[in-house]
């Protein structure tokens, strides 16, 4: 690949491209980076620039880029069905055998899958499953779904309503009505000198005076990240879930998991709910259930809501490519691959605990006030005072930083001034040594130009 062109490319994008979640002045400014190829947990881009994926994509290429057997499997379903509709009563066998597949791993009692084509579907889909299911059970007014400000439920109307971010909510008018928020267990951003457990319990009390104030019988479901991805990587307290779980087991509503980004190993569980002995009712799904090597989405759900569900006539909801036999055999061949290599096993019991005993010795940079984790996930908060958790203003210094990293060959993301990661759970030790070293790197890099 030549300089040449990665200008035709950006040239092109300027010219026709409306990329998501971005500024389109600033980016035809500058041009975007142009990534062209990828294999295990590295990218190329146009340049020829190798760089170290600590993203895995968008917190989805679980098993890594360039297998080979994903490939084959999407080869082998487009030439014996590309396609075909799951609307009037037909089926085809990729979409069944994923939905066992899935059901197999599943928290127990949560036998059932309802497919999309991503996770703001899984979302919209949940938002009028939760509504319809009380109406079947002659609950009509139990309508209002509580979510929480910072989570990240996707971009679609209802997506982005249950999610509680402020400047998605400023673009379309948004949220849509029957939505509450209540705040995030976000004890270094929030929490000040607050004892971190006593926190978390005062957030989770959060959730029933919501539910008193709104009126129970006008409650239909909580819904949450077990760890919030897109807000950055917040991990919430130990004393947080099991006061969420005993405020659930005393009211009569529905519990929406958030599983999009915590799904499929990424907690070294099959699902955050397993990590956090949750037993949710619905299960959003997406992202690390193809690797992200085609769109697909779903909602896994419990027996019981699946079972009103049966008794509520036609539930006038889908999508043309809900359970696309193609994204179905390429999940089922990625659930396989997770399986028959081991990989969740071996990210709990090895790459983890190593990602999370190295991440932590960043710590010590002078600009870190703090670096946690968990499982494949890690964040980093830039501030300008440790002990005040003072940040710098006026300098966005998280995308500094993040721009140092992709110009050294390393992905990390920004989220204000919190760095985050979340790489490919197939990540060998040896690479992890890797990002942490360049981490610290464009740390350095980053301090030095606020010094
Ligand atoms: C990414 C994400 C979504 C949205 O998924 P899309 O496939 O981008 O629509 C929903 N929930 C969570 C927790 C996510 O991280």
């Amino acid at each position: 690949m030549t300089e040449g062109n990665t200008q035709h490319w950006q040239a092109l994008g300027r010219r026709h491209h409306l990329p998501p979640f971005s500024d389109y002045k600033a980016l035809n400014a500058k041009g975007s980076r142009i990534i062209t190829r990828a294999e295990g947990v590295y990218l190329w881009d146009s340049a020829g620039n190798r760089i170290l994926d600590g993203m895995a994509g968008l917190w989805c290429v679980n098993v890594g880029y360039g297998r080979e057997e994903l490939v084959q499997a999407a080869a082998r379903q487009m030439r014996e069905l590309p396609y075909y509709n799951l609307f009037f009563q037909t089926a085809h066998p990729p979409v069944l055998e994923l939905a066992e597949a899935i059901a197999e791993i599943a928290p127990a009692g949560m036998t059932h899958v309802f497919f999309t084509g991503s996770g703001s579907e899984s979302n919209d889909t949940v938002l009028r499953m939760v509504r319809h299911y009380w109406a079947v059970k002659g609950q009509p007014q139990k309508q209002v779904i509580i979510g929480r400000w910072n989570g990240y439920h996707g971009s679609t109307v209802a997506g982005a309503s249950l999610g509680g971010m402020k400047a998605m909510h400023g673009q379309g008018g948004l949220p849509i009505p029957g939505i509450e928020h209540i705040d995030q267990p976000y004890w270094y951003g929030e929490g000040g000198d607050e004892d971190p457990e006593a926190f978390g319990v005062r957030m989770a009390e959060q959730l029933e005076q919501k539910i008193l104030q709104v009126g129970v019988e006008k409650v239909a479901a909580f819904i949450a990240e077990p760890i919030q991805g897109a807000g950055g990587v917040i991990i919430p307290p130990d004393s947080y879930w099991p006061k969420i779980h005993e405020i659930l087991a005393r009211y009569d509503i529905l519990f929406i998991a958030d599983e999009v980004i915590c799904g499929f190993g990424r907690t070294g569980e099959w699902f955050g709910s397993d990590y956090y002995g949750s037993a949710p009712d619905l299960m959003p799904i997406a992202k690390g259930l193809t690797s992200g090597y085609v769109p697909m989405g779903g909602v896994i759900v419990r027996d019981e809501v699946a079972a009103v569900l049966n008794e509520g006539g036609e539930f006038f909801h889908g999508f043309t490519y809900s359970g696309h036999p193609v994204a179905a055999a390429v999940a089922l061949e990625n659930l396989r691959i997770l399986k028959r290599e081991g990989i969740i096993d071996r990210v709990r019991t090895h790459t983890a605990p190593y990602l999370q005993r190295r991440w932590r010795e960043l710590a010590d940079h002078p600009l870190v006030g703090e670096a946690r984790g968990l499982g494949m996930l890690g964040a980093l908060e830039l501030v300008k005072d440790k002990r005040t958790r003072t940040r710098f203003s006026g300098i966005e210094l998280g995308m500094r930083c993040r721009e140092h990293c992709l110009d050294n060959g390393l992905v990390m993301r920004a989220v204000g001034d919190t760095l985050i990661i979340s790489p490919p759970l197939v990540i060998s030790e040896a690479q992890i040594d890797e990002l942490v070293s360049k981490a610290r790197l464009c740390l350095d890099l980053t301090a030095g130009e606020v010094e």
